[in-house]
Parts: structure tokens; sequence; C-alpha cells
């Protein structure tokens, strides 16, 4: 069922992590998402989102099963050809920003693409383009610590843009927000939704599940089609 129109395709890919003692924590799953879609994954903690997530993002490789990105089975790849992959293909968003505190907006998001190769102004020019598209271009030049939770959250998803990525992976992106403030990044993420981007969000939060088109959960690694 690969074709160009899928995005994520799963063929009973699962993880065990080895342990001792084993951790089952993705069971084998079956997955289509298509490109475009807005799908939204809700499970309780240690459910294996994250898990999920890392295989999905190229950070960790299924122990079963395949697992192919934009028709690209990832399992053949080398490791410098899987970071490449990764790094062209697919933008994270965590929970936590993960940004760097004494560098401004812009400069957070044009590092990230030091090592797409880009000169410096092509960089800066995406990072601006970037930070318009989320809604700060007049705090462009603030550094971290003077921005807000939810500003902290459209530079992170500034950074994950820039590179032009064909799919967004966030793993609870509203974890470190209240409730109306991650009310307004998921209506940020459905914003780029509707632009076409492939946007793929893991929570534990029922009410920021329900804002995905599609919604899947996950229990005990178990992947199934629906919310909780
Ligand atoms: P979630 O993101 O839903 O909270 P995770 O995917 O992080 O869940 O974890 C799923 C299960 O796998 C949990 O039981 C967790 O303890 C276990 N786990 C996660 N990472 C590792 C690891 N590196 N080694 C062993 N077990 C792990
Ligand atoms: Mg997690």
């Amino acid at each position: 069922m690969s074709g160009d129109t899928c995005v994520i395709e799963m063929r009973r890919a699962g993880l065990t992590y080895p342990g001792p003692p084993p951790v089952a924590a993705l069971k084998p799953c079956d997955l289509v998402v298509r490109k475009g879609e807005f799908v939204t994954i809700v499970g309780p903690s240690g459910s294996g989102k994250s898990t999920f997530l890392n295989i999905a993002g190229l950070l960790d490789s299924p122990t079963e099963g395949h697992y192919l990105l934009d028709g690209i089975d990832t399992g053949t790849l080398s490791d410098p050809d899987r970071s490449a992959l990764r790094g062209r293909r697919i933008g994270f968003v965590f929970q936590a920003f993960h940004l760097m505190p004494h560098r401004t907006a812009v400069d957070n998001v044009a590092l990230s693409m030091v090592y797409a190769g880009a000169g410096r102004k092509d960089r800066v020019r995406a990072a601006g383009e970037a930070l318009e598209r989320v809604g700060l271009s007049h705090r462009m030049n603030a550094v971290p610590t003077t921005l807000s939770g939810g500003e902290r959250q459209r530079v992170a998803i500034a950074r994950a843009l820039a590179a032009r990525p064909s799919l967004l992976l966030c793993d609870e992106p509203t974890g470190n927000l209240d409730s109306a403030t991650a009310a307004t990044i998921m209506g940020l993420l459905e914003a780029l939704h509707s632009d076409g981007m492939t946007v793929l969000v893991i929570t534990h939060d029922p009410a920021v599940a329900e804002r995905g088109m599609r919604t899947l959960s996950i229990r005990d690694g178990m992947l199934s089609e629906g919310g909780v």
C-alpha cells in the first residue's frame, strides 16, 4: 500500500527494549498516515507514545517489522543516510521546547539549519519566514527567558518548520502549557495542517487529542484507531 501519498507507513513495526528485563514498548502495528493528515495519538503515561514517535522520527529503529517514510524503507539505510533523511524530512516539537537560552529567537531557528548546509543569509531569511508563520515576527530578537511558554513553543515550532520538512512530529507539545495557551498552540498546528503540512501530535490529554482530524490511541504498547 505504499505510494507517494503515504508519509508514514508501518508494517507490523514494533519495538522491544532489550532490558533486562525486555520491555515490549510497541507491539507490532500497521499504520498509514497520508500526506496532509493531522493525526493525534492519545494514551496514558508509559503506554508507548514516545517510543512510537521516536520510531516515526528515525530516532530509534523498530526491532521487528518495517517502517517506510515517504515510501523509503528506512530499515535498509545506513546511519548517515538515516540522519540525512531525518534532517530533511522531519521537524520535531517537544514538551520542553529545548531552546538555546542565550540566543535570540531568530538565532535559535537559524542555527538549526547549520547542518542543512545553507549559508547564513539564507538561514536567517528562512528563520524570519518561519517565525512570521507562527506569529512571532515582532519577537525575532527576543531571548527565550523573556518569552512566555506559548511563545517559546512557537519558536520551537518555527525551528521545526524552517527546513521545510514533510512531517511535523510533536511529542506532548502542550505538556508545559496552561489549557488556554495549549489551545492556541493546537490552533497553530491546525493552521499549518490547513496549509498542507502533515502533522502528528502525541498527547496524554484527551482535550488535545480531539483537535486532530483523526485520533488513534495507544495502551500498553498497542496502537488502535479511534480515541479513548
Ligand atoms: P510514553 O511516552 O507513553 O509515556 P514511552 O514510550 O516513553 O511511554 O515508554 C513505554 C514503555 O517503555 C514504558 O514502560 C517505559 O518504561 C519503557 N521504556 C522507555 N524507554 C525505555 C528504554 N530506553 N529502555 C527500557 N524501557 C524503556
Ligand atoms: Mg512520552
